[in-house]
């Protein structure tokens, strides 16, 4: 049940694990990782505790990645599993997903999903969202999770990386917690904003409704309909 995605800077997979562990408290059932190399996206996730997928990824640990993104699974469609954890992912496997929350009308998007030949790897309510983006997607990657958000039905925090995009993450929100901020240094989300607090202190809790484009030095907020939001950040002024 938590989130954290992190792009640009002196990025590590040993970063992004060491942040999704200051989300444990939440509780869990599975966790996974996906990271972006020079090589493409890759997707690594287990069920059981972050011990486990620390010992899968064993010495990738140290390596660089341009982007990544780490979830902890509460399970509420779809026994815990390694295929049920996420990041989940579309049939091109170019697109990755984290999502915390319920998709209330999974079933007939996945029904539909499957008679227009996408096929399904899990049975999570979460990958119909990998696949209504891939979809959807027409080379502008907010406007492909704008499109998907009007066909969703239920609660989400969600985060996308697409192997075209090694330099954004994209992020929308409705009934559950994201906080997002970028510095020089990078751009981050999380579930809460106790695993950003290392990286920067002028963040955005998202609000229901809103989506993000997150990258180095900037994020950008924008409405449903793409019109963007122009806010101030909140700084938190306590510490770690
Ligand atoms: N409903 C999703 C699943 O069961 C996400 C659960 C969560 O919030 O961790 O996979």
């Amino acid at each position: 049940c938590g989130i954290v995605g992190m792009v640009g800077g002196d990025l590590t997979i040993k970063k992004l694990v060491d942040a999704l562990r200051k989300l444990e408290y939440r509780g869990y059932d599975s966790a996974g990782i996906a990271f972006r190399t020079n090589e493409g996206l890759r997707v690594e996730k287990s069920a059981g505790k972050i011990d486990v997928l620390e010992s899968h990824l064993g010495n990738m640990m140290s390596t660089g990645v341009l982007q990544g993104m780490a979830h902890t699974r509460w399970a509420t469609h779809g026994e815990p599993s390694d295929f049920n954890a996420h990041p989940h992912t579309d049939c091109t496997g170019k697109i990755a997903v984290v999502h915390n929350g319920i998709i209330e009308n999974f079933d007939e998007l996945r029904t539909a999903l499957e008679s227009n030949g996408h096929i399904f790897k899990s049975s999570t309510d979460t990958e119909v969202i990998a696949h209504l983006i891939e979809d959807h997607y027409r080379g502008d990657l907010i406007t492909a999770l704008r499109h998907t958000l009007v066909d969703l039905e239920g609660a989400y925090a969600i985060g996308v990386m697409h192997q075209d995009h090694p330099d954004i993450i994209v992020a929308a929100r409705k009934g559950s917690p994201l906080v997002i901020g970028a510095t020089q240094g990078g751009g981050f989300m999380a579930s809460d904003v106790t695993p950003l607090l290392k990286y920067l202190r002028d963040v955005h809790f998202m609000e229901d409704g809103e989506l993000a484009v997150i990258k180095t030095g900037n994020v950008q907020i924008l409405k449903l309909d793409g019109t963007p939001k122009v806010k101030a950040p909140t700084r938190i002024t306590w510490s770690e």
